[in-house]
């Protein structure tokens, strides 16, 4: 990659959430190992965000590149429809095992957001098939379900910036957020609002979805789990299936292999994406329960209303296979609570820091909320410069490394962030 190369990007290619006449600065990356991301004038970054919480087990992985290059060698893709093969089947076996009974019915897809799209229609359809016309949704404010029209709809109205799209969105219930924390006091209070409007609109209400115990996107806050189970509670008393999304928290980040388990409660619709392949490929899974499956199999289209041409992608399923094989030898766990440990002891004393309005540390997931808003661009060249890679947000530096990062990395990661923090140029003060 030149300059010439840096310069063609920069005038047409569009990255996440940017401007094309004020673009941030974007780091050209050639090749990435482990926890490092090597730039294109030799220098290393140790990565600090796994890919947005997808690539948990480090780059290029030998063993994934391997379960990759066998598929390959037998077939890139087939259509799933009228077709199956033994990638699917032997994922499908491994998702069916390692989640809770009920979950038994699965969809493949390419993104997480269309898993978020896949379970809404499938709560709609399996009201429609009861002959019931139930088209809302209830969810928490500070929620992130992705960037389609139906996900950004149940996403947080302000951070989702839904007054773009006004009158394009269907409009939602959005409880307020939990405020308990997970590790604080639980406060029968924090509940009230959203049972208030499960009690009211009873009757319109199609699913309950919500993120699992973090808040991932909406400003990674991590709710307290008497939230979710009394939220389990209201939709069996209300019989209103209960759409977990576990996008950002499934396969070990906060601790436990899907963050639902810390309240003890199974969902009626489970969805899966980022981390299920390893952070090789685009993937994602919806899985439901029987019933939730065969009413919408008895309704009047005598289907689900979906097929994406890429479902069920070969090389997705069997690189999502072998990523499930790596977390199934059980090192995850220690390396999941070894990095919590040290996210707590070296990040919590940050809280002194004028700049830090708060620190919060789940699993292998570190937030710093600075009291200021961050200059993205400024704050990045900074870590470019130190050799570590972070993308903060708004005032928020976060943290959620591979959870094959050594201890020294982590130090070094934390002791650049610490850094930052007395850099005024990295703040909008
Ligand atoms: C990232 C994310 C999504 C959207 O997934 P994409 O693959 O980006 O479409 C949905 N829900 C949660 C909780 C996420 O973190």
């Amino acid at each position: 990659m030149n300059q010439y190369d840096i310069d063609f990007d920069l005038k047409h290619i569009w990255h996440p959430y940017s401007s094309m006449i004020n673009p941030i600065t974007c780091y050209p990356i050639i090749s990435a190992k482990g926890i490092f991301l090597k730039l294109n004038n030799g220098k290393s970054l140790i990565d600090g965000m796994s890919s947005w919480w997808s690539v948990i087990h480090g780059y290029n992985n030998t063993r994934l590149n391997k379960a990759l290059n066998k598929q390959i060698s037998k077939m890139s893709h087939i259509m799933f429809g009228g077709l199956t093969h033994p990638a699917a089947i032997t994922l499908c076996r491994k998702l069916i095992h390692i989640t809770p009974e009920q979950l038994e019915c699965i969809f493949l897809a390419d993104s997480g957001s269309v898993s978020v799209e896949i379970a809404m229609k499938m709560s709609l359809q399996y009201w429609q098939s009861l002959g019931e016309n139930r088209k809302v949704f209830l969810t928490i404010r500070n929620g992130y379900h992705g960037d389609t029209f139906f996900a950004m709809s149940v996403s947080d109205p302000q951070n989702s910036m839904h007054s773009l799209y006004k009158n394009l969105l269907p409009i939602h219930l959005f409880a307020d957020a939990p405020k308990c924390t997970f590790e604080s006091q639980w406060h029968q209070d924090d509940i009230y609002s959203f049972n208030k409007l499960i009690d009211q609109y009873e009757k319109k209400i199609s699913a309950v979805i919500l993120e699992p115990i973090v808040q991932g996107a909406g400003g990674m806050k991590f709710y307290h789990p008497e939230y979710l189970v009394q939220v389990r509670k209201a939709c069996h008393d209300y019989k209103i299936p209960l759409i977990i999304d576990e996008i950002a928290t499934g396969f070990g980040r906060t601790g436990k292999l899907f963050a639902y388990e810390h309240a003890g409660i199974i969902p009626d619709i489970l969805c899966l994406g980022k981390s299920l392949t390893g952070g090789t490929m685009t993937l994602s899974a919806t899985i439901t329960t029987r019933k939730i499956a065969n009413t919408i199999s008895n309704g009047q289209s005598n289907c689900f209303m979906h097929g994406p041409t890429f479902m069920g992608n070969p090389l997705a399923c069997a690189v999502a296979s072998e990523s499930i094989n790596i977390l199934q030898e059980h090192k995850w766990k220690k390396q999941v609570l070894g990095i919590q440990k040290i996210l707590r002891y070296m990040l919590y004393p940050l809280k002194e820091h004028p700049h830090v309005f708060d620190v919060r540390v789940l699993g292998a997931i570190g937030v710093i909320e600075c009291q200021y808003l961050i200059n993205i661009n400024n704050i990045q060249r900074f870590f470019v410069e130190n050799g570590i890679w972070i993308r903060p947000f708004n005032n928020l530096i976060y943290l959620m490394p591979a959870y094959i990062i050594d201890k020294k990395s982590l130090y070094r990661l934390i002791a650049v962030i610490k850094k930052s923090l007395d850099q005024k140029q990295c703040f909008i003060l």
